[in-house]
């Protein structure tokens, strides 16, 4: 009896116990999980320090002078062992030398980090991160795609998470398991140097594309040999820098930061998101990496975020001696990690080590706060299963690069590719035609691919890239060499960052040329860049490029303007010159055949712009603008005119759509109903083709002033010619709510619309409802 009791005691404090142990933890604390609550126990400071260390792994190569053959990158031993046992450092990151490795240099490289990991006393694994935006960039024969910026204008859900399943798979046959990506910011300034990086302007279209990305790296499981870690980047508020220069000031209110770019966040933490990157700027006077309040208060007590948050490059470091609110190195440390920060790229020093432990022992930064952040990358690490096995081989991963994985990639370049003009349907072209190819982008895998691509500013693309085809290859390829000359007109000089031009030349040739022809192809852009070397001055298009679009359009030839470009460059001077306009964004590998074959009618075009191509240099607002921002009222002294290029979500087809029967289920929407909205689309022409399906409301009157209408839902289906589908979205109150002046989720009461495609139809929400969440 007396032992049936101890029992039931026993039993009771272990159900008991747990949860007491968590309701102790405050609430910006992780949940405790015994076995990372053993190992911890047994750390000691220095241990735990080290965990929180993230280094770089260029520090660890031999220098060039003592490597045998001055092209192969190898590890320094000594330096190794010194960082991982003396300093104990837990997490390495990037590649090196500026190129990829293959996936056995990859696997060897992990495997030499492993094997001296393993002589630690406790036996903890490194965590390897890479950034891996677009599949495996630094990863040879990787399936490299396009980038986010292209993956939004698919408005293919399926395919950018087929995609994310391929690059989880192949970063992890070289044995990394920790991706640095998806970006979950909305691209919302097109002068940003990294808008490509983000899936649009629109925070349902990122939200949805971000998720299903961090689905599809992670899937249930991620000890899974196919699955890798997400990193959200970059919390948070990093996409809307006032300068429009990367790494500046941003100033976003505490409402519409919750409304535009916490939403996004939000749901991938709910979906699981296992790490996050902060954003490198500063947000109202505050760099984020030293905001308490971002990222203790509302990342990890408001979202309940249970994973670890890792600093950008070097940017505690940054708080010192970029942003001047620490006087020092390690008040800088201090700061940082009291604010939340879990683990340091340092990525190139070991001061963040000795200055961490120095304020453990000063007292500045307590125990509770390093326990807590190395708990969160312990957790991270098991749950990567890395414990059990931290290698993986790539001989277990025989679809590394494979056929299939190609023929998504290329699909996502046809479905991303935008057809923003076609006047007098003049396109498709036939293939009997003669074209001159001209511009600086028409000849270069650098301009197709952008940053990211094979290194990290795309500036080896054209060499490492060769097998694919540039827009002329393919071209070449589709009405053979006789048919298609290639006069560049403009060039980029090749500097390793960005976008000197040469002055314009053959200018002459390119006239006399164009006598010989049936088209011209412009192709204009921009050259790779990546991050602040993209800084611009000036949207518009160079002066050299606008002068060849000048010349071309003098020729009296139609001519067709292919951009390759990772954000909109301004176009107004010339456009209307144009007979037709391509937006390939960065289309990628298989860009340049994608371009061909929508050129010349082998694919039917079906992306739709993911942001607002602006048309004036000082009018850069997006679709979800205010009334005030476009017509105003009725009278004629507010001159406001919203005057855009293309709007968000356009893009043309060469079939023809048609869409009807617009039907709402209810006239009135209750607080726990759901709004059933269908449509039917009709494909009139005798083309297979794709649409994508949109659906825009309008809150008519609201407390805060309404946007014109925003995005809630999209489907994109395919159509046989003469085909209609029916379409059906789901709409709840909180679809349509808003942050309202208390900072809240609010759907308020009145009158919606619904508009799709031209079709309108108008429901009222009954009550007003404040969520809670
Ligand atoms: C970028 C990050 C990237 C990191 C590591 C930084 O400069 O801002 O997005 O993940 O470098 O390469």
């Amino acid at each position: 009896m007396i032992k049936m009791i101890a029992k039931r005691i026993t039993l009771l404090l272990l159900i008991v116990l747990p949860s007491l142990m968590v309701v102790a933890q405050s609430a910006s604390q992780i949940t405790f999980d015994k076995p990372v609550e053993k190992l911890l126990k047994k750390m000691t400071l220095e241990e735990k320090v080290g965990q929180m260390t993230q280094i770089n792994l260029g520090v660890f190569g031999k220098s060039r002078r003592k490597r045998k053959e001055a092209n192969v990158f190898e590890l320094d031993t000594v330096k190794l062992r010194k960082a991982i046992l003396e300093y104990k450092v837990g997490s390495i990151l990037n590649y090196a030398d500026n190129k990829p490795f293959s996936p056995k240099e990859w696997n060897s490289i992990i495997g030499l980090i492993q094997k001296i990991a393993s002589e630690n006393k406790l036996n903890i694994p490194l965590i390897y991160g890479v950034d891996a935006i677009r599949g495996q960039n630094y990863g040879t024969g990787a399936t490299m795609y396009p980038v986010p910026i292209n993956q939004g204008a698919s408005w293919n859900r399926e395919l950018v998470s087929k995609l994310g399943e391929i690059s989880a798979y192949e970063t992890r046959a070289c044995g990394i398991p920790w991706a640095f990506s998806p970006v979950l910011g909305v691209g919302r300034d097109p002068r940003w140097p990294r808008l490509f990086e983000t899936f649009g302007e629109d925070v349902y279209l990122v939200s949805e594309m971000g998720v299903g990305t961090i689905k599809a790296y992670e899937g249930d499981d991620i000890s899974n040999p196919t699955k890798v870690a997400s990193c959200m980047k970059h919390f948070l508020g990093y996409s809307v820098p006032a300068s429009g220069k990367d790494r500046t000031p941003a100033y976003i209110p505490e409402r519409q930061l919750r409304e535009y770019f916490l939403p996004s966040f939000k749901k991938a933490v709910d979906a699981g998101a296992h790490t996050v990157m902060i954003n490198s700027a500063e947000v109202n006077g505050i760099p984020v990496h030293a905001n308490y309040n971002l990222l203790t208060n509302l990342l990890k007590k408001e979202l309940g975020f249970e994973g670890f948050a890792v600093s950008d490059w070097e940017d505690i470091i940054y708080l010192y001696s970029r942003h001047h609110v620490a006087a020092s190195e390690k008040e800088a440390t201090k700061i940082a990690i009291n604010a939340g920060v879990d683990m340091s790229m340092v990525p190139v020093k070991f001061t963040f080590v000795n200055y961490l432990i120095e304020l453990v022992n000063e007292g500045e930064v307590s125990m509770e706060r390093i326990d807590d952040a190395v708990r969160r990358i312990l957790k991270v690490k098991m749950e990567l299963g890395l414990f059990k096995e931290s290698l993986t081989y790539i001989e277990d991963y025989p679809e590394y690069g494979s056929e299939a994985s190609a023929q998504l990639n290329r699909q996502l370049s046809e479905e991303s590719v935008t057809l923003l003009k076609n006047e007098d349907n003049i396109l498709p072209l036939k293939k009997d035609s003669k074209v001159l190819l001209v511009g600086p982008t028409a000849n270069s895998m650098r301009a197709l691919l952008g940053g990211w691509s094979y290194s990290w500013s795309g500036d080896i693309a054209n060499e490492k890239g060769a097998e694919f085809n540039t827009i002329v290859e393919a071209v070449e390829a589709k009405i053979g060499k006789e048919n298609a000359t290639f006069i560049p007109g403009v060039q980029f000089t090749g500097r390793r960052y960005y976008q000197e031009e040469l002055p314009e030349n053959d200018f002459v040739a390119i006239k006399e040329k164009a006598k010989e022809v049936d088209y011209i192809l412009l192709c204009l852009g921009e050259n790779s860049y990546v991050e602040t070397s993209g800084n611009l001055t000036d949207l518009a298009i160079s002066e050299n490029q606008q002068r060849l679009a000048q010349l071309a359009s003098e020729t009296g030839k139609p001519v067709i303007l292919i951009m390759a470009e990772g954000r909109p460059r301004v176009i107004s001077a010339f456009e209307e010159k144009m007979n037709a306009v391509l937006m390939g964004y960065l289309p990628g590998v298989y860009g340049g055949d994608a371009i061909a074959d929508i050129l010349f009618g082998d694919v039917n075009p079906s992306g739709k712009l993911p942001i607002t191509y602006p048309k004036r240099p000082n009018s850069y607002t997006t679709y979800d603008h205010k009334y005030t921002e476009g017509k105003s009222g009725n009278s004629s002294l507010y001159k406001t005119k919203w005057d855009v290029q293309w709007p968000f979500g356009y893009g043309m087809s060469y079939s023809t759509f048609e869409y009807s029967n617009l039907k709402l289920d209810k006239k009135e929407l209750g607080e726990n109903e759901v709004l059933t909205i269908s449509v039917d689309v009709t494909n009139t022409s005798d083309r297979k083709g794709k649409e994508v399906v949109q659906l825009f409301i309008s809150d008519l009157y609201a407390s805060i002033t309404p946007s014109v209408k925003r995005l809630r839902g999209f489907e994109k289906i395919s159509l046989d010619a003469g085909e209609t589908k029916t379409v059906t979205f789901s709409v709840r109150p909180r679809d349509i709510a808003f942050v309202n002046q208390q900072n809240k989720w609010m759907a308020e009461k009145g009158q919606f619309k619904v508009l799709i495609y031209q079709l309108k139809e108008n429901f009222s929400l009954k009550n007003s409802i404040v969520f809670e969440e």
